[in-house]
């Protein structure tokens, strides 16, 4: 079995059609050798059409290719129940154990809608295997994530559609509605076909790949999204009211003495706890340390956060997810973001019962 002898190259993706030897054992760290750049890798199936499944869009998430992994070799030498579409990332972020290498943009901010990243050979791959996925149904798309705070497994669904619901409770009943940052995978496919980002938790964690494992495995198997709407005691779904940055000029710390922002070290332990307003994330003497713009791109912060007496205090009820205690994390990506729940009410008629 030789991928490489059969390869197609578009300019920044490469497309394979079987697994290069050495795959099913490979390292992210050692994917390199096998893959020069972002790869497809397109694998027959009983049932058409495939699932489409991306791993690595961050270099340092590895559950999602454990998961796969784990999926192909219990599946060696029979043909799988449906086919599927494999995507691996950033192989030179693996590589590097990195989410993305210094100057390089991020692989799931680079997909078609995206603002910040038009024309970078990134940008051009992404869009490649974006334009592949459209060209031909697809039953339903899965990228693969970690995240490095104490998080629940978790969906992002950037669509309310029975599908896209019901896809999301396959992994678990925690599912969080993002109208979609621009180029992220999962909102470049929403409306599309059924799309999810599913949130492992963190990485290196073998756990965490057996779940990423059975989601993959589970969608495989499905011969068809049920007709009826997701019950709602089977969902417990959440909004993102706004993304929480802190500002690039502030020093900060987790539970340091000098720095102006002095974050809460065990910060980690509010993500998907319903906060109260008032609920301290911990001390400044900066007016506000915080850049908090909500979907529409709007600043917020003074909405969400207050200073007062120097403590760093919620001004409302909302629930955190993604908080990291990671300071490279959070200069890289963000502190948090905050959310509130779905009520069943507004959701789309069908989609919920
Ligand atoms: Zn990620």
């Amino acid at each position: 079995m030789n991928g490489r002898s059969r390869y197609r190259m578009m300019a920044g993706l490469t497309v394979l059609d079987t697994l290069p030897e050495g795959f099913l054992d490979c390292s992210p760290r050692d994917l390199h050798r096998l893959f020069s750049g972002p790869t497809i890798i397109e694998l027959p199936g009983r049932r058409q059409p495939p699932l489409f499944v991306s791993v690595l869009l961050h270099g340092n998430e590895d559950s999602g290719l454990e998961a796969v992994q784990r999926v192909l070799r219990a599946r060696a030498g029979h043909t799988l129940a449906r086919g599927l579409v494999l995507l691996i990332g950033n192989v030179a972020a693996a590589r590097e154990g990195v989410r993305r290498l210094t100057g390089q943009p991020d692989y799931n901010r680079v997909w078609p809608g995206t603002l910040d990243h038009i024309g970078t050979p990134e940008a051009k791959a992404m869009a490649q295997a974006h334009e592949l996925m459209l060209s031909r149904p697809v039953f339903a798309a899965i990228d693969l994530h970690n995240n490095t705070g104490l998080n629940p497994h978790y969906s992002v669904v950037c669509s309310l559609d029975a599908r896209t619901l019901h896809l999301a409770t396959l992994f678990t009943r925690t599912a969080v509605w993002f109208a979609g940052m621009p180029g992220t995978q999962t909102a470049s496919l929403a409306g599309k076909l059924p799309a999810i980002a599913a949130e492992c938790g963190q990485p290196g964690t073998p756990a965490n790949a057996a779940a990423a494992a059975r989601l993959v495995e589970s969608a495989l198997d499905l011969g068809d999204f049920p007709d009826h709407p997701v019950r709602h005691q089977d969902l417990d779904l959440y909004h993102t009211m706004a993304l929480v940055r802190v500002r690039p000029e502030v020093s900060m710390s987790f539970g340091g003495d000098r720095a102006e922002l002095r974050l809460d070290p065990a910060l980690d332990h509010m993500n998907f706890r319903e906060l109260e307003a008032g609920a301290c994330f911990g001390e400044t003497g900066h007016p506000m340390p915080l850049d908090i713009v909500d979907e529409a791109g709007r600043n917020v912060s003074s909405d969400f956060f207050s200073t007062e007496g120097g403590a760093l205090r919620l001004r409302r009820e909302a629930m955190p997810a993604m908080l990291t205690c990671d300071e490279r994390i959070v200069r890289q990506d963000c502190l948090c973001y905050l959310m509130e729940r779905v009520p069943t009410h507004a959701l789309p008629p069908g989609a919920v019962s």
